[in-house]
């Protein structure tokens, strides 16, 4: 951590702000220059608050030289993690994956035939809601357990791998034998309690970036679980709330670099929540698989338009079919495989 002093700081203010710092448990570098003194902060600087030492008087400004997130941070892992499923599918290797499914699972007949569309695109994973956030406590709130057994049967005779959100840490236990990646979305980014206990799991994770959360924010809580143990973590961008009305979100693309370069985590675009529009869906899944996404997440149903939630922003299977064909050449194009 660098601390600037201002150019008119007194020695009083300056021996100050050393001791705050050493208090604060670093070692403390002092360089007097000719119109400014610069301390450096060397140590366990990750816990600290900058805005302690930004108010110190004689101080201009701080800035963090190592990132807060030291397990998530690229250095930890260099060469990028690899999450791998039971079912042979791998997540932020050279394949590119697929995710989709319904926003929720509704019905046996509906879940069915949504995996055997995956399966047949070449997809690996089948993801469907079955404890759904409404923003409305009186919309459908998915059929709980009973409905991830029918997604669970579903991806099993298709040999895809299952990804549903969890959304308290009661309904982890009663998830666990039926599915293969603990979904945390938007809302719950920082339900801290849930992320913690999800680092004493030991199935991988995909965490989505809450609707107004800074790309640090979403590192911040993938630390959560990583810090129980848990380094089977997966980042997903699915939008934030901007000014712009044109589409549900703003997908923010850019993320996605931003994120392969500061973390080893693989990252997930995931389109539909990213526009909330049907028409949006294809464009923006192209855009983050060329940005460098590892997987897309994309919402799908036979009758797209009748689907229970999110109907707007759902996939008709045979959009989902032609959209995984051109992704394909765009991985392709990229060095990658699908
Ligand atoms: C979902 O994936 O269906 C969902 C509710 O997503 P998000 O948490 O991104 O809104
Ligand atoms: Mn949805």
């Amino acid at each position: 951590m660098i601390v600037a002093m201002q150019e008119n700081a007194t020695e009083e203010q300056i021996d100050a702000v050393i001791e705050a710092l050493s208090e604060s448990g670093v070692d403390v570098h002092r360089t007097t220059g000719a119109m400014q003194t610069i301390l450096a902060a060397v140590g366990p600087t990750a816990g600290l608050d900058i805005t302690k030492f930004e108010v110190l008087p004689g101080v201009l400004n701080v800035h963090r030289i190592s990132s807060p997130y030291k397990l998530a941070g690229r250095a930890f892992r260099p060469q990028g993690t690899v999450v791998e499923f039971p079912n042979g599918a791998t997540i932020g290797g050279p394949r590119v994956a697929i995710i989709a499914g319904p926003c929720s699972i509704e019905n046996r007949g509906q879940i069915v035939s949504i995996a055997r569309c995956v399966k047949a695109a070449g997809g690996c994973f089948l993801r469907g809601g079955a404890f759904k956030p409404r923003t409305s406590p009186y919309a459908f709130q998915g059929l709980g357990i009973e409905g991830l057994k029918m997604m669970h049967d579903a991806a099993r005779e298709n040999g895809l791998a299952v990804v549903s959100e969890v959304m308290e840490i009661s309904q982890i236990e009663a998830m666990l034998p039926y599915v293969d990646c603990f979904q945390v979305g938007a809302r719950n980014m920082q339900n801290f309690n849930l992320l913690r206990e999800l680092g004493q799991v030991r199935k991988p994770v995909l965490l989505k970036r809450g609707i107004a959360a800074t790309i640090e924010e979403l590192l911040m809580s993938s630390e959560y679980i990583l810090s129980g143990g848990n380094y089977q973590v997966i980042l997903c961008e699915r939008g934030i709330r901007t000014y712009e009305t044109s589409t549900r979100n703003t997908m923010d693309i850019a993320a996605v670099p931003v994120l392969k370069k500061l973390t080893h985590l693989p990252v997930v675009g995931d389109p539909s929540h990213g526009t909330g529009r049907r028409d949006m869906v294809a464009p923006m899944a192209k855009a983050a698989l060329a940005a460098g996404a590892d997987a897309l997440l994309v919402e799908i149903h036979p009758n797209a338009d009748k689907s229970v939630s999110d109907a707007a922003q759902t996939l008709y299977l045979d959009q989902f079919e032609k959209l995984v064909g051109e992704l394909r050449v765009i991985a392709q194009a990229i060095g990658r495989s699908l």
